[in-house]
């Protein structure tokens, strides 16, 4: 059975307890591979390795690190194939989207700050009193990166890409449930001969791995994506010994439709902002609000779409929704479809689990739609983080606004209307970090990512990113 190593000091090491864990594949419900069960220890090793490091890569050219981090973005992009089918065994996620959203993305991530690097730079302020100020922003040091398991390499890339480009060392850690793609980056990272030590992965879990690089004292920052609760745990630790933090978490998002919108445009990308990923993306449109004029027929035409989705086997070019991540998960999300029905929601249609013929141990879910809910009960304001969806009326703006806000969380939103008047007012009234309009998921790596209230803690992407992962120094010189 194929083992994953932790990859520390430029090696591919075992952990020192030599304990592991198991890795599942989630559509068939068997154990592939097995990952490091690993712990403080090391830890401790691979942040001593960042620490050696640093100084030397710290000092690298700007065109150095622009030149690795393009290797590494190549050499991912050359093993396309290997990448998508190994994130979708982990994942079970259809082979459509590792091929054609995770692993290119991936690429675009090293790729894009390798050259944002080149184009970054500061500011400087001539005073009055016959002064200059300018600003530097220095590499922090060790870095922790943690990312979970819904896009894998994708979120992991995003976190060390910026980090490395800015001149940090960095220790990582993947998701245990998805850690495959990110082993493999480890093995590109030795090919194209990234200095040892510059980026160290240790595979295992969050309470142990996770938390003893978020506590270490020599990791000076943390960028974490993953749960609410998680994401607390981690300030509660990391504030007190004053790290920077950035922290992209849970979401619960709304997608508002108008009477007034580009129904197919609208209507077709809703299938997609509903369940892509089997509705385990941080930025899926979990409440849809829907205008009561073409609430009816809104329903009517959406369901049968849904319906005739094709669910199985996620190594299927055609399969649109694969396995959800894990057993725990899919009772999870099973729970809250019959606390949905507990709550007196209709389910429209999905609410099951399904055996999926020679899948029969995987972990599926029936794409799932439920309405006659109150905006305010528990189904419209946790997080289920799976193929399940509520429709909601609404009536005019008013309504749709407080209804939109009145909840824990403020990541993203997606309003769809032609009408200008109401889109300068519900982006303006909307508190999320991201608003969409006629629009889902249309990224610019330029652009500032995040979530407001319980959907974190600072931004990433673009400069957001740069700045977050270097130290500022203002300098003030007397003419
Ligand atoms: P978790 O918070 O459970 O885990 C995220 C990562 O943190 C994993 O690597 C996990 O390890 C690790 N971890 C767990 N406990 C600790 C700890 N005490 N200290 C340090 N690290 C820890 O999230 P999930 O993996 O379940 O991911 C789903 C969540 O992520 C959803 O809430 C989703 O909304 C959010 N998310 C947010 C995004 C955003 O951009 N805002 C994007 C994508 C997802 P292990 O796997 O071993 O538990």
């Amino acid at each position: 059975m194929k083992k994953i190593l932790n990859y520390i000091n430029g090696e591919l090491v075992e952990p020192i307890s030599k304990s592991y864990l198991d890795n599942i594949e989630p559509a068939t419900g068997k154990t592939y591979s097995q990952l490091p069960d690993s712990d403080e220890s090391d830890v401790a090793l691979a942040v001593a390795a960042a620490v050696a490091a640093f100084p030397n890569w710290s000092q690298t050219t700007v065109l150095h690190r622009h030149n690795i981090l393009t290797d590494i973005s190549k050499c991912i992009a050359e093993r396309i194939e290997d990448f998508a089918l190994a994130e979708t065994k982990d994942s079970g996620k259809p082979i459509s989207l590792s091929h054609s959203v995770d692993i290119p993305r991936s690429v675009a991530n090293f790729e894009f700050f390798a050259n944002a690097i080149t184009q970054f730079s500061s500011e400087s302020h001539e005073t009055d009193q016959d002064a200059i100020n300018y600003t530097l922003r220095h590499p922090i040091g060790v870095v922790g990166c943690i990312s979970p398991w819904n896009l894998p390499l994708y979120l992991f890339s995003w976190k060390i890409a910026p980090a490395l480009a800015a001149g940090n060392c960095v220790v990582a850690k993947p998701s245990e449930f998805t850690p495959m793609t990110a082993f493999m980056l480890s093995e590109i990272c030795r090919e194209v001969g990234l200095p040892k030590g510059v980026l160290n992965i240790v595979h295992g879990l969050g309470h142990k791995v996770g938390e003893s690089i978020v506590s270490h004292p020599l990791v000076k920052a943390i960028s974490f994506t993953g749960g609410t609760l998680t994401g607390s745990k981690i300030a509660s630790i990391a504030s007190p010994m004053f790290k920077k933090i950035s922290l992209e978490l849970g979401g619960k998002n709304a997608n508002i439709i108008f009477e007034d919108c580009d129904y197919e445009s609208m209507l077709n990308t809703t299938l997609r902002s509903s369940f892509s990923n089997q509705g385990q993306i941080c930025l899926c449109g979990s409440r849809i609000f829907v205008q009561d004029t073409i609430y009816e027929k809104f329903k009517q035409d959406f369901v049968s779409k849904v319906v005739s989705l094709r669910l199985g086997n996620p190594n299927d070019k055609n399969t649109q929704i694969g396995a959800v991540v894990s057993e725990q998960h899919k009772n999870k999300v099973l729970t809250h479809i019959q606390i949905a029905k507990d709550e007196g929601g209709i389910i429209l249609c999905g609410g099951n689990s399904v055996s999926v013929e020679g899948f029969e141990e995987g972990y599926f879910i029936e794409p799932t739609v439920i309405e006659g809910l109150d905006s305010s009960c528990r189904t419209n304001q946790e997080e289920i983080f799976g193929p399940v969806v509520t429709l909601i009326p609404f009536h005019d703006i008013e309504e749709v606004v407080q209804k939109t806000n009145a909840i824990r969380y403020g990541l993203s939103c997606s309003i769809w209307t032609k009408d200008i008047y109401k889109v300068t007012k519900l982006t303006k009234e909307i508190k999320t970090g991201i608003v969409w309009v006629n629009t889902w998921l249309n990224r610019d790596l330029r652009t500032p990512f995040g979530g407001t209230k319980d959907s974190g803690l600072g931004r990433e992407g673009g400069w957001e990113a740069l700045k977050f992962f270097t130290e500022t120094k203002n300098i003030c010189i007397k003419y």
